[in-house]
């Protein structure tokens, strides 16, 4: 790497484009999105416009997103009651909660009604993720949300007073050594009255305002786990649409946290996967292998035999629950869904609360831009 950092590149060849938005979202999975959208629907309820952008570093919406996924419905019904009929694709109701408590050759049942309400699925759909945030893509564009995917938000750019005044996309055709290539086109900054970050856990942008405004301060520390997931195409007659499976126990020791999941759903498909927290105290524990010994135990592999794997992919996951939430707003914008750490970890579940964290940081803003308000800490009067 030479001197020609971000900063000499931007002197070269600056000053970057700017485009003013009155909302700018970083991050189009279900919480940027959910919150576009009802940005978009509040401005129409009231006759008025608002413009609202989204940056996904993702190719295309969904394409960062782990499909298969077991989703509480409550956030899509508040945002469209109408989902039904509008053509979401929740096709697969959850039919029946399987417990498993796993030894390295037998499958033990925890019966339904000794469950924990966490492991009930009851009203819940199997779904493919990457399929409903597409969907949420569609709805937001038909409600004149900008989306632009391939581009990734990698600056945080501030007002003069300490505010967040927006982000700046990152630079292309950068070569190696720092420098400008032939291709190179330099990032542009959108500029917004308030910006909302939602990268999904871990984001870069939303740890660096968590410092800059010490919005951990008085929170427990955040912990992490790692989620991965396979989607595979099963013999037919193993498979069960709508049949959620969760196991505890073996392949993992009993000082480590984690479990498995495998839901049954659409076109003879699986999504099988494996969460391991990270906070592990056996070095040489390796997460992928003791997901795929998991998939060896009988109970698990009859209904992988014959099959195959279609996909696979791993992401991180907030598991700290709400000690670990830190302060959700800042001068001039909010922290969403994962970002902030909404995943509730017990449920393994977190669409429905990015998406209904995105909804209120939505109502919030809206009520301020009514009001003139801009680049100050959000807050709600009701
Ligand atoms: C293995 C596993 C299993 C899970 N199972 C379930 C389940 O069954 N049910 C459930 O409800 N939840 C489940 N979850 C959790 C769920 O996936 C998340 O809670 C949910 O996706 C969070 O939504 P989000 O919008 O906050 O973040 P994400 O879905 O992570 O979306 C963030 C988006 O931001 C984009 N992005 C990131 N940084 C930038 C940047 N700088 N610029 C532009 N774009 C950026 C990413 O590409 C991504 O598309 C699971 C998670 C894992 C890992």
């Amino acid at each position: 790497m030479t001197e020609n950092t971000t900063a000499s590149l931007l002197e070269q060849y600056g000053p970057r484009d700017a485009m003013e938005y009155d909302v700018v979202i970083v991050g189009g999975g279900p919480a940027g999105l959910a919150a576009a959208i009802k940005l978009k629907q509040l401005a129409a309820a009231k006759g008025t416009e608002i413009s609202v952008v989204v940056l996904e570093k993702g190719g295309e919406l969904g394409a960062h997103t782990l499909s298969g996924a077991v989703m509480d419905p409550r956030a899509i019904n508040e945002l469209f009651p109408d989902w039904k009929e509008k053509g979401a694709p929740l096709n697969t109701p959850v039919k029946e909660d399987r417990f498993l408590f796993l030894t390295e050759s037998k499958a033990h049942k925890t019966p339904n009604w000794a469950l924990p309400q966490c492991f009930h699925n009851e009203g819940n759909y199997v779904i493919s993720l990457g399929n409903v945030v597409r969907w949420l893509g569609q709805q937001a564009e038909s409600l004149g949300v900008e989306i632009f995917p391939g581009f990734a938000a990698a600056e945080v750019l501030y007002n003069d007073d300490g505010s967040v005044k927006g982000v700046a996309t990152g630079n292309m055709g950068v070569n190696r050594e720092g420098e400008a290539g032939p291709n190179f086109q330099i990032g542009m900054e959108l500029h917004g009255k308030y910006t909302f970050f939602a990268e999904g856990a871990r984001g870069h942008l939303g740890k660096q305002v968590m410092a800059k405004y010490n919005l951990n301060e008085g929170r427990d520390p955040q912990t992490y786990g790692i989620g991965i997931k396979e989607l595979w195409e099963i013999d037919p007659k193993m498979h069960q649409p709508g049949l959620v499976i969760h196991t505890a126990g073996w392949p993992l020791d009993a000082s480590t946290y984690g479990g498995s999941f495998l839901y049954h759903f659409e076109n003879n498909q699986v999504m099988i996967g494996y969460v391991v927290g990270l906070a592990y105290e056996n070095p040489y524990l390796s997460p992928y292998e003791e997901f795929q010994r998991y998939k060896t135990h009988p109970e698990i592999r009859k209904f992988l035999e014959g099959g195959k794997r279609i996909s696979y992919g791993a992401r991180a996951i907030t598991a700290g629950g709400l000690q670990s939430l830190p302060k959700l707003v800042f001068p001039g914008g909010a922290l969403l869904g994962c970002d902030a750490g909404f995943l509730n970890t017990s449920r393994i579940k977190g669409s429905h609360t990015a998406m209904k964290s995105g909804m209120l940081a939505a109502e919030a803003a809206f009520e301020a831009l009514t009001a003139n308000r801009q680049h100050d800490e959000l807050s709600r009067s009701v």
